[in-house]
């Protein structure tokens, strides 16, 4: 889509991208699942579906406002017609927009959560609610850019839903919105709060593969559904300040409520980084792409590392760099800028502790990778594989030592192998 790709921006040296101001990065479905799925664990499905399409509603709306000026779109049919192209481009599949003034309904199909959640769960699990939050609170959004509502004045439900095996999902749009568009983390906030970039270990090896990969994800298409399908999973070109808002809300509320499982919830925000680093990582090692761009992955830490390295910046997650790493034993890895960091600090202000969990799992995954797969087998990269190596035989300590979140230069974690 033209309109998208003349707003696409970056920061290259910190490895961040934008859409307009608003940051995005490439995660794949089995991560958006995870990570989606704690928030209803946490808060129960009721209370999560509300928290994430308020999320999405904030994250999108600065979005659609972007995509809408630089069209110079005026009228709503305009403006509807431009927010109906753009969810396929980033990956979410199609939503359909029947919405007048006052709000209306919306149909959606191929919606990235519903669509894989059923495809990955739904042989074996029933599912009961609704899994399209990102997609209710994109359409509350759209409606309120569509015809110069207030922001935020809206909400919208999903009824109906594919991942409950309905043949679609089926949308509300309605007033009684409680989005707050006042704060805003746009490229400007990120750059008062990331540091200047880091050189670490092999940079320029990892420089050179990230340049690769980033041109590389920049050129995919989304299919006739509206998916991108990729290295073996759903990949969604996602809204960045979506993932750090539901997270972030989460863990608030938890340390209010329920504040002896805060580190329950934590550890399960950390894991999206296991998922995220198995799947995506892995697949893009595994892949014939990868093949041809670096060449076979092999059984060496150094280089594995190495890559997963290049793979983050590549993604979008910002400038990570391994500041120490020690085959079999240690890994040192900073984010001089990553993309939790400066949400953290413009919506919540100085944290007391580190917070920068996708980070600093995603570290320890990394020597996961490196040293229990076998690549030279070309190993299935599927479920069986990550509970074996993430569930029963995880002999990574990590500690955070340093967090932007808490007002420190750079974001760091210190990985070390686990005394028997
Ligand atoms: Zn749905």
């Amino acid at each position: 889509m033209k309109q998208m790709r003349s707003l696409l921006a970056a920061l290259p040296d910190d490895d961040l991208t934008f859409l307009g101001s608003s940051p995005y990065v490439y995660h794949c479905h089995h991560f958006n699942l995870f990570h989606d799925q704690t928030v209803d664990d946490a808060l129960g499905n009721e209370q999560a579906f509300a928290v994430k399409s308020r999320a999405a509603h904030e994250a999108s709306w600065h979005l659609l406002a972007d995509l809408v000026k630089s069209a110079d779109a005026v009228t709503p049919a305009e403006r509807l017609e431009i927010a109906a192209a753009a969810l396929p481009w980033m990956g979410h599949g199609r939503l359909a927009l029947l919405t007048e003034k006052h709000g209306g309904t919306a149909r959606g199909e191929y919606l990235h959560y519903g669509f894989s959640w059923q495809e990955k769960y739904g042989s074996r699990v029933r599912r009961r609610h609704p899994a399209d939050a990102f997609a209710a609170g994109w359409a509350a959004a759209a409606t309120e850019v569509a015809y110069d509502l207030p922001p935020g004045s809206l909400r919208c439900r999903e009824h109906a839903c594919f991942a409950c095996r309905e043949a679609a999902c089926t949308f509300e749009v309605e007033g009684g919105g409680d989005a707050n568009l006042d704060t805003y983390v746009g490229k400007e906030t990120f750059e008062r709060f990331i540091s200047p970039a880091t050189v670490g270990q092999n940079e320029d090896t990892v420089r050179k593969i990230a340049a690769g990969l980033k041109d590389f994800v920049a050129g995919i298409e989304s299919d006739e559904r509206g998916l991108v399908q990729g290295f073996g999973v759903y990949v969604t070109r996602h809204l960045a300040n979506y993932y750090d808002q539901t997270a972030y809300d989460t863990i608030h509320m938890i340390e209010r409520e329920k504040p002896r499982v805060t580190e329950v919830i934590e550890e399960l925000f950390g894991e999206s980084g296991h998922v995220c680093v198995f799947y995506t990582c892995g697949g893009i090692l595994a892949s014939p792409e990868w093949e041809a761009l670096v060449g076979p992955p092999e059984n060496d830490p150094e280089s594995i590392v190495v890559s997963c390295t290049a793979i983050a910046r590549g993604l979008g997650f910002g400038h990570w760099s391994i500041a120490e790493m020690v085959p079999g034993e240690r890994l040192v890895l900073q984010a001089s800028s990553n993309y939790e960091a400066p949400f953290y600090r413009e919506r919540y202000g100085k944290s007391e502790k580190p917070r920068c969990y996708f980070f600093a799992n995603a570290a320890r995954a990394f020597m996961q990778l490196a040293h229990k797969v076998d690549w030279q087998e070309r190993p299935q990269l599927d479920d069986a594989l990550y509970q074996s190596l993430f569930k029963s035989n995880l002999g990574w300590d990590l500690e955070m030592t340093r967090c932007q979140t808490r007002g420190d230069e750079v974001n760091e974690v210190v990985v070390t192998r686990r005394k028997a």
